[in-house]
């Protein structure tokens, strides 16, 4: 049985869990802060805030940049609904523009035709772990005055010319969900440049108050704070970032492996089926190994089910939601996410899986296609 997904966890994790555990300090405190320190090292860039998802990072920074009611936020159906379901929570409007064919990811030549005087922020997504075309995302952005926020919850360690992602947009928003590259069980982080919106996100992040908890209960603190904003309650804990350290270290690692098996499957299944098309200025981390498979896609998944392989589908797109039906989006509105959802299924892949999975994963496909 080769399952879609499995985490890796070593000793040095639960070791870190457990001597959390012991210290007695179980919430937001000194790990949580060497975790946001080492991610800032790690992305380069001047602020990280560790939260407790990835959806609290996008919700946050929309509400740090003041998008509300009557604004509009432009982002891709074709996407986990976290995406957009924050952008109605904060009373905006998404604006869908379909995808490119080959990457999936938001067709940046539609972007210019959705803006309107309403639009306040571009929030694109990273699909599968490879990046958007941000050179020209941002050049909108500046043209048109917006903000931009990257969902880049599949692209830890993506890299887009050279450089990493994370700061490239105002604010981008990373997970750390049990399925994702790296993992805290749950938990995700804003990665910004900006000190203002940093401020605003870490105040929001617990209650609004003007300092967090480490500060408020530590020797080094004091019993006194100021409630500011009508905040949230999003903060990371120390056991979260206990994980979080360790799977950092091993980040690069996990993606050198991810990668080499995608170039298994690359070479193995290229010829017979559509794998990932990558673009040469950038890396691909493949959270996602989604091909398309011609014929019955539900049929071919119930067939490697059978072989003992689990696969997944990534993603619906959003706009045949019954939630988003309701706003008025309808079958045949972005019919390249609707041609692709058809046919991809996600393919399992991960660094606990050994060469020998790989290759048994090839030939069940060849097998079922
Ligand atoms: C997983 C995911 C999220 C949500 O991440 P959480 O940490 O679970 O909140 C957001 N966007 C995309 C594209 C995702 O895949």
């Amino acid at each position: 049985m080769i399952p879609y997904f499995q985490p890796t966890i070593c000793d040095e994790e639960i070791n870190e869990v457990v001597a959390t555990l012991k210290s007695g300090w179980l919430t937001t405190g000194a790990r949580v802060k060497t975790f946001e320190k080492n991610l800032e090292n790690y992305l380069d860039v001047k602020h990280v805030i560790a939260l407790n998802s990835c959806t609290a990072g996008l919700h946050l920074s929309l509400l740090s940049l003041g998008v509300k009611e009557g604004d509009e936020v432009i982002t891709t159906p074709f996407t986990f609904a976290a995406t957009a379901n924050v952008i109605l929570q904060v009373g905006a409007r998404p604006v869908f523009v379909d995808i490119d064919k080959d990457t999936y990811n938001i067709d940046v030549n539609k972007i210019e035709e959705a803006i309107t005087a309403k639009t306040k922020a571009i929030m694109p997504v990273h699909y599968a772990g490879q990046s958007c075309d941000m050179d020209y995302i941002m050049w909108l952005a500046e043209h048109y005055h917006l903000s931009v926020i990257e969902d880049a919850a599949h692209a830890i360690g993506t890299t887009y010319k050279g450089r990493r992602l994370g700061g490239i947009g105002d604010l981008t928003c990373f997970s750390f969900y049990a399925t994702k590259n790296m993992t805290t069980g749950e938990g995700g982080a804003v990665a910004t440049n900006d000190d203002s919106l940093a401020q605003m996100i870490r105040i929001l992040s617990l209650h609004g108050i003007s300092a967090d908890a480490w500060d408020r209960y530590s020797d080094k603190g004091n019993w006194y704070y100021e409630v500011q904003e009508c905040g949230w309650k999003y903060n990371m804990m120390d056991i979260q970032a206990a994980i979080g350290i360790h799977q950092l270290d091993k980040l690069d690692g996990f993606i050198r492996k991810r990668q080499e098996y995608a170039g298994i499957y690359d070479k193995e299944l290229g010829d017979i089926i559509h794998t990932p098309v990558k673009r040469c200025d950038r890396n691909h981390v493949y959270y996602l190994y989604p091909i398309l498979v011609p014929g019955n896609r539900d049929s071919f998944i119930f067939k490697m089910k059978e072989h003992g392989v689990s696969c997944s589908v990534h993603f619906i797109p959003l706009h045949l939601h019954p939630l988003y039906q309701r706003y008025g989006f309808k079958l045949g509105d972005y019919p390249v996410a609707e041609s692709v959802y058809s046919q991809e299924v996600s393919l399992p892949l991960y660094p606990k899986m050994s060469v020998e999975d790989v290759m048994y994963v090839c030939k069940c496909v060849k097998e079922c296609i």
